[in-house]
């Protein structure tokens, strides 16, 4: 049976880069579950990817900060757009932070497709299992067995399973004998206790917020969802947020004191938010929305919660809503520098399927493709 030189599970964002920088002479293949490759990167950012940020440093990422420092040492955002602009393709900035192709993400998607022409896709084929026998591994899909000298695992997380996400890489490091962190969603809405259903009632209204958690602070648009909150701060949240209080400030570029001074204005209309909202957030702060000057001293009080309401999200949307996965393949089991285990030669990890998780704006292709790349560069 043919022994490839190197074979990558997962024609995703990392198998594709990091198959796209390998030597050329290489005897090289890719295994994906999909019928094409991509398909996470094709609709990402609502089909015209986020590929990367103009800010990027180890502080937007959930997980060790060695690894990510030496890789973006490594291949930096620069580096990325510098890869991408030599085959013409110039993302653009939105919103002033992040990069998003012009057209769709068939531009990157084309990139990878024109630099790995030459290398063997078995596609529609579903890895099951991977053993290492006398130095080459072997492994086992649905329809074939194949044989390789260096195996690298580039099969993501577990979300979206729609588009192929398995936790197979996980299982893969287990049966090596490499310590994992599970699965869990992150990037995800968040549910609500009983106690906050009154955030459900505002469903589809949003607002710039400052999301407090442990020592991060997320400053982004919220937004009030059917089956809880949602939009970016949040899902940037979900990535810190364990179990707990979160705390959101409701008016981070006013201050309450200052708006309520000197006027004989109803309270909820110089709150500068929705009306709706703001008559919501005054009821559960448990303020009467009357003339600011009329106030008593307990309503003061709890009305400064406005930028500090603290409760408990009850848990998340789950693996189908759930932008990425947390956890994977921990870091201290991988070389920093080749992203191959340390304990067993020529196995390599990495994209999502490392336990390294970024914040949305296109930190989780930026790790992906930052990875691939040294990865890649180290063979
Ligand atoms: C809806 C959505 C939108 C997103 N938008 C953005 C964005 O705009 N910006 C951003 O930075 N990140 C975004 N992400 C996250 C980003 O897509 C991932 O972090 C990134 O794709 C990870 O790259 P990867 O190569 O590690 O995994 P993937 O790109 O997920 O690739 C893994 C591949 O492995 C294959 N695979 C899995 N199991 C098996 C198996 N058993 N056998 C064979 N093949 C298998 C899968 O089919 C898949 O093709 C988004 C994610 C989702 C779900």
């Amino acid at each position: 049976m043919k022994i490839y030189d190197v074979i990558i599970l997962g024609a995703g964002a990392s198998g594709l880069m990091c198959a796209s920088h390998l030597d050329n002479n290489l005897d090289i293949a890719i295994i994906d579950a999909n019928e094409k490759v991509a398909k996470k990167l094709k609709i990402s950012g609502g089909g015209k990817c986020n590929v990367t940020n103009v800010a990027v440093s180890a502080d937007n990422y959930d997980g060790d900060m060695d690894i990510v420092t030496s890789t973006f040492d490594a291949f930096s955002k620069d580096d990325l757009l510098q890869f991408l602009s030599s085959y013409g393709v110039n993302p653009e900035v939105r919103k002033d932070r992040y990069y998003f192709c012009k057209k769709s993400s068939d531009e990157i998607i084309d990139i990878f497709k024109e630099k790995t022409r030459h290398i063997q896709k078995y596609l529609n084929t579903k890895v099951l299992k991977v053993i290492k026998k006398d130095n080459i591994f072997e492994i086992k899909t649905d329809k074939n067995t194949l044989k390789t000298k260096k195996l690298i695992v580039a099969t993501g997380g577990k979300s979206f399973t729609n588009l192929g996400a398995s936790d197979i890489g996980l299982s893969i490091a287990k049966s090596f004998g490499l310590k994992v962190k599970d699965f869990t969603p992150a990037l995800v809405g968040l549910t609500l206790q009983s106690s906050e259903f009154w955030m459900k009632e505002l469903s589809g209204l949003s607002c710039y917020v400052h999301i407090k958690i442990g020592y991060k602070t997320l400053k982004e648009e919220m937004l009030f969802a059917h089956k809880g909150i949602s939009g970016p701060a949040v899902l940037s949240a979900s990535l810190y947020w364990r179990k707990g209080d979160m705390n959101i400030d409701f008016l981070p570029n006013d201050n309450i004191e200052k708006l309520i001074k000197n006027t004989k204005k109803k309270l909820s209309s110089v709150i500068p938010l929705p009306k709706r909202l703001a008559v919501a957030i005054l009821e559960a702060l448990e303020v009467k929305d009357i003339e600011c000057k009329k106030l008593d001293k307990k309503s003061l009080e709890n009305l400064k919660n406005i930028h500090s309401y603290r409760f408990a999200p009850a848990g998340n949307f789950g693996f189908t809503k759930a932008e990425v996965s947390r956890g994977g393949v921990c870091s201290d089991e991988l070389n920093h520098y080749t992203f191959e285990a340390l304990d067993i030669e020529n196995l390599y990890f990495i994209g999502e399927v490392v336990d390294v998780t970024g914040e949305l704006g296109g930190y989780n292709f930026q790790w992906a493709f930052s990875s691939a790349f040294v990865c890649a560069n180290s063979i």
